[in-house]
């Protein structure tokens, strides 16, 4: 069947979500039989909703065990990090879908630097285990905000990873996704800063670019983080500005 008779069926049958939406579904993956997003084989043998490869998947490895209840730092015997005592956050917490290592980190390269737009679908979906966090349970959210990419940035690489993240997850959860924030200014890699220079680096670097209604309960999205800095300063903006609650997930930890 030709993609255009699919097209056509799409406008005589709808997208609602009926007996005609699944007809299309079924119809689609005839047409185009899903594969892997990173090794490219076929996915006609696993779940339909599945975007990597059960071996693919092996090379992705879960948050170790032992956490910081807040920001996820791989620790043992203590609630919280060295890297969170006494720190002043403006978020719940930070959970995140895997290490950044082994697959998850050569996926996320391709898709940001290789500009691979199409691993925003595996990648989004590598933070749906993450949601299910014990330390998230019986938390709602009213919208998904991306952490935005400065300007500039944004114009060399064509896209922001966050907020292509952001729709993904807003297809699984049924969230609007409202880009509240912007980036003031350039900043410098967060990476081989110490505490101080990295919240230096942030100071006044995100601002506000629409209002909310207060008591709004807000899920911060973006690909990596490590200490928190970027997320924490986000989230400040976004509390001061009314927010309820601001929690964060990503795709990985370094
Ligand atoms: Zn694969
Ligand atoms: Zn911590």
């Amino acid at each position: 069947m030709a993609p255009n008779l699919y097209a056509g069926l799409v406008v005589i049958l709808g997208t609602d979500d009926s007996v005609p939406r699944k007809l299309l579904k079924g119809l689609r993956s005839l047409l185009y039989p899903p594969h892997c997003g990173s090794c490219g084989c076929s996915l006609a043998e696993y779940d339909p909703e599945q975007t990597l490869c059960e071996p693919c998947l092996a090379k992705i490895f879960p948050p170790p065990g032992e956490i910081c209840k807040v920001c996820s730092h791989p620790m043992r015997g203590l609630l919280l990090c060295p890297n969170c005592e006494g720190r002043l956050w403006h978020l719940t917490v930070i959970v995140t879908g895997c290490r950044y290592e082994g697959l998850a980190r050569e996926l996320i390269q391709r898709f940001k630097y290789g500009r691979d737009q199409s691993l925003m679908r595996p990648l989004g979906d590598l933070m749906m285990p993450a949601l299910r966090d014990p330390r998230l349970a019986g938390k709602e959210f009213d919208a998904i905000v991306p952490v935005p990419l400065h300007p500039v940035r944004e114009r060399e690489r064509e896209f922001n990873q966050a907020a292509l993240l952001s729709l993904r997850l807003a297809q699984h959860l049924n969230l609007p996704v409202m880009h509240l924030l912007k980036r003031n200014r350039g900043t410098l890699p967060q990476a081989g800063f110490d505490r101080t220079r990295r919240l230096r680096n942030l100071e006044g670097a995100f601002e506000l670019t629409g209002g909310f209604d207060g008591e709004i309960r807000l899920l911060l999205v973006d690909d990596v983080t490590t200490t928190g800095t970027t997320l924490n300063s986000c989230a400040s903006v976004l509390m001061q500005a009314g927010a309820d609650e601001v929690c964060a997930v990503t795709v990985a930890r370094g």
